[in-house]
C-alpha cells in the first residue's frame, strides 16, 4: 500500500473529483466569515492537492492558515455534485501535517489529557463542582474568559419544565428517578452505552436520559467497563496514532457487546461508526463500527413511544457530525416529535455548524465566534422566540449555550433525549 492509498484509505485520491464550480461556498461557514477562496472547500482542495503533489511543504504559511482554519464540519460534501470526499482528503493532510510540523502548545497539551483517563476524569469533575457553585454561570459573558466560563455553564441540566414553559437553572442536577419500565420484549435488542469522556462527566445527566428512554422504549441497556475517549479530537488535529490507540481500547471493550453499540455525542459516533477505516480495515473495529448508533437512531426505530405533552417552543440544531457525517437527519426530529404539544421549529442557519468543532474553540476563539455568530442572531429574531434551543452533540450545546449567554438570551440548551425523558417522566406511568 502506498503512503497515499495508506493516508486515503483507498487506492483514489477523495479530492480529485472537484471540477472547481463552486457549488460549496454558499456552504462552507468559514468562507461566509471573511468571504476569502482560500478558506472555502475548493480553495483549500487546491491547497491540499498542491500538498499532496509536493508543490507545497507542510511549512508553507497559507497552507497552514487556511487547513487550521477549516472547521472539519464537512458541510461542503453533501452540497457538491461531483461526490468530493472532502472529509477523507482532509483527514489524510491534517495527518501528513502532524507528522511534520506537530501541533501547538495548546492543542498538544488539550489532547494529552484527553488521551488519558487518569487526567480527564478528575479535571472534568472538578469542572463539575465548579459549575455547581454557580461561579461560572455568574463569570459567563462575551469575553474570552466570560465565553469558556459560559459554555461549563452550558453543560449544566438547566431545563425544568413546569406548567408555563421552561426556567433556567432551576432544575436539581441530576434527576433521580426509578429505571423505566418500558414493555420488555422477549429476546429485545440488547444496547451497550458508550459513556464517552465529556459524556460521562459534564454530561452525566445524559448519558442517565439515554439509559432511562431507550429502557422504556423496550431496549436493555448494558454498561460496559473499559471504555475510554473515542478518539475523535485527536483524529481531526491529525493524530491518527493517538486516535487509534484509543479506538483499540475501545474496540476490545466493545467487541461483542449488544445488538447495537449508542452514542449521544454526534462527535464520538461519526468516528465510533469509523473505526474500520481508522484501524486499516480490521474486522473486529469494522464489527464495532457497524453496530454504532446515535440514540435518536434507536429511538426512532423504536417509534418513540409518545410521551406525555410539554408545551415548550423548541428550536433543533443538527450537529454536522450527525447530519453530514452520519447523514442522520429525521431521526432526532422523530424524537421531539413523539412529545406532545411540543412546537418543534428548524431556524435559518439551523443546518450550519455553530463554530465548536472539538477543540477548534479553544484554538480558534475568534472565527469560532464569527461562525456562531449568525444562528445566534437567528435564534435572536426568531418570533416567537424559542424557549429551548436543542442538538445532539456537547460540544455545540456548549458553545450555542456560551453565545446565548453572551447575547443576553434567556434561552436553554438540552440534548433532545432530555426532552423526551422529561416528557416520559410526566407519564407518571411506573417510568
Ligand atoms: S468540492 Fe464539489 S462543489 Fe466544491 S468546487 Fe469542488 S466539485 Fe464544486
Ligand atoms: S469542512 Fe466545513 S469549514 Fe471546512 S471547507 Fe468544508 S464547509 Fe468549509
Amino acid at each position: 500500500m502506498t503512503t497515499a492509498e495508506r493516508r486515503y484509505g483507498g487506492p483514489s485520491d477523495p479530492l480529485a473529483p472537484c471540477v472547481h464550480c463552486g457549488f460549496c461556498l454558499p456552504a462552507c461557514p468559514t468562507y461566509l466569515a471573511t468571504g476569502d477562496e482560500a478558506d472555502s472547500p475548493r480553495g483549500r482542495i487546491v491547497l491540499m492537492r498542491a500538498l499532496e503533489r509536493n508543490e507545497i511543504g507542510a511549512d508553507d504559511a497559507a497552507l497552514a492558515q487556511h487547513l487550521d482554519a477549516c472547521l472539519g464540519c464537512r458541510g461542503c460534501e453533501p452540497v457538491c455534485p461531483s461526490g468530493v470526499a472532502y472529509g477523507r482528503g482532509l483527514e489524510a493532510a491534517r495527518e501528513r501535517l502532524f507528522e511534520e510540523r506537530g501541533l501547538p502548545p495548546l492543542a498538544r497539551a488539550v489532547l494529552g489529557m484527553f488521551r488519558h483517563e487518569a487526567l480527564w476524569r478528575p479535571l472534568f469533575t472538578a469542572a463539575r463542582a465548579l459549575r455547581a457553585t454557580g461561579l461560572p454561570r455568574w463569570m459567563a459573558g462575551a469575553g474570552r474568559t466570560g465565553f469558556g466560563m459560559g459554555m461549563l455553564a452550558a453543560s449544566r441540566q438547566q431545563i425544568r419544565v413546569g406548567a408555563t414553559g421552561a426556567t433556567r437553572d432551576a432544575m436539581p442536577k441530576h434527576v433521580t428517578l426509578s429505571k423505566a419500565k418500558g414493555p420488555k420484549r422477549e429476546g429485545g435488542p440488547t444496547v451497550a452505552l458508550f459513556k464517552g469522556c465529556v459524556m460521562d462527566t459534564l454530561f452525566r445527566h445524559v448519558n442517565d436520559a439515554t439509559r432511562r428512554t431507550l429502557e422504556f422504549n423496550g431496549y436493555d441497556v448494558l454498561e460496559v467497563e473499559g471504555q475510554g475517549c473515542c478518539g475523535a479530537l485527536h483524529e481531526h488535529a491529525g493524530d491518527r496514532e493517538t486516535a487509534a490507540a484509543l479506538a483499540r481500547t475501545n474496540v476490545a471493550a466493545l467487541a461483542g457487546s449488544g445488538d447495537y453499540i449508542v452514542t449521544n455525542s454526534a462527535g464520538c459516533g461519526a468516528l465510533l461508526k469509523d473505526y474500520g477505516h481508522l484501524l486499516h480495515h480490521d474486522a473486529e473495529a469494522a464489527a464495532v463500527g457497524a453496530k454504532v448508533r446515535d440514540v435518536s437512531e434507536l429511538l426512532a426505530m423504536a417509534g418513540p413511544r409518545p410521551g406525555a405533552p410539554l408545551e415548550l417552543n423548541v428550536a433543533y440544531d443538527a450537529p454536522c457530525h450527525l447530519q453530514h457525517a452520519q447523514r442522520v437527519h429525521d431521526a432526532p426530529l422523530a424524537v421531539l416529535r413523539a412529545i406532545p404539544l411540543l412546537q418543534l421549529r428548524l431556524l435559518p442557519d439551523s443546518d450550519h455548524c455553530c463554530g465548536s468543532a472539538g477543540i477548534y474553540s479553544l484554538l480558534r476563539p475568534a472565527m469560532a465566534r464569527a461562525v456562531l455568530s449568525s444562528k445566534i442572531e437567528a435564534i435572536a429574531a426568531a418570533r416567537p422566540r424559542p424557549g429551548i434551543v436543542t442538538t445532539g452533540n456537547p460540544g455545540c450545546l456548549m458553545q450555542i449555550g456560551a453565545g446565548l449567554i453572551a447575547a443576553g438570551l434567556d434561552i436553554a440548551v438540552a440534548h433532545p433525549v432530555e426532552l423526551l425523558d422529561e416528557s416520559y417522566r410526566r407519564l407518571d406511568r411506573g417510568y
